[in-house]
């Protein structure tokens, strides 16, 4: 068995899922479910296990009430870089803190390829949340075509070394970065333990490159696509898998729970 480094991060993305009401409901039995669970309550009080959801932005902030005191953490699935301004649709990071929020998924694929998010503008956004006290977890990942034609590693250096062009980070910061496979997202074709540990150890290595061997090691490197409590264990016995993002199995609390149980062995 690998010994983790911890913590193991599980992370719910419901994208544009429940509504207020469900938002409620959910988080009064995930804390329901959690409280008759002294093994995963231990974990993450102690930090072994850290839970992270990100429910639609008008949702945080009964999010942060249903939350609040508990080990459950939530966060913004997209932000914008500047602090306020003429920006139809957009939530910057100072409104995300106010409302609880701790962490912000940034260039997730949806955005990417539907919203037309740049290399550059997830860069902008990944600086703002630094320096606005949100952690990013910034998305990463090559479509099929990208696979089929050899170029997994050339995509993640691009979008990667993009990312982090003007960063410069101090060692007591935690890097979060999800290998998405767009090829996973939402199609039940999960990559092979094999597969996503091979990226993400790449990725563990381009940090280590750019940033140095503490940061790299520290840093939180999630696997993310079609994750589900079925195949979860598997992929986080991996040495460089120190989480999961997870989209469709996270809409449930009890499958939720299920994924969050793999990060116990
Ligand atoms: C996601 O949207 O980040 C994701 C991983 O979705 P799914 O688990 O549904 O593939």
């Amino acid at each position: 068995m690998i010994e983790k480094t911890t913590p193991v991060v599980i992370a719910g993305n419901w994208k544009m899922n429940h509504g207020v009401k469900e938002t409620a409901d959910y988080l009064d039995k995930l804390n329901h479910l959690l409280s008759a669970r002294e093994d995963l309550g231990r974990a993450l009080s102690e930090g072994f296990v850290r839970l992270i959801l990100f429910p639609p932005a008008v949702h945080l902030y009964i999010a942060y009430i249903k939350t609040e005191g508990t080990p459950i953490a939530i966060g913004a699935q997209n932000v914008h870089w500047e602090s306020k301004g003429p920006f139809t649709g957009e939530i910057s990071v100072s409104m995300v803190t106010e409302t609880g929020g701790g962490y912000a998924l940034v260039g997730h694929s949806e955005r990417r390829l539907l919203f037309g998010e740049t290399v550059e503008m997830t860069s902008q956004k990944f600086v703002a949340c630094l320096k606005g006290g949100v952690t990013p977890v910034l998305c990463i990942g090559e479509t099929d075509e990208q696979r089929s034609e050899g170029q997994t590693e050339a995509v993640l250096s691009r979008q990667f070394d993009g990312a982090f062009r003007e960063i410069e980070v101090d060692e007591k910061t935690t890097l979060h970065i999800a290998y998405e496979p767009v090829w996973a997202i939402g199609t039940g074709n999960t990559a092979t333990p094999e597969d996503a540990e091979s990226a993400c150890r790449f990725i563990r290595e381009r940090l280590s490159g750019r940033f140095g061997s503490r940061i790299s090691r520290t840093a939180r490197i999630l696997y993310g696509g079609s994750v589900k409590p079925d195949n979860a264990r598997e992929l986080l016995s991996q040495k460089n898998i120190d989480g999961v993002l997870v989209g469709g199995a996270s809409l449930d609390p009890e499958s939720f729970l299920r994924i969050a149980d793999a990060a116990l062995s």
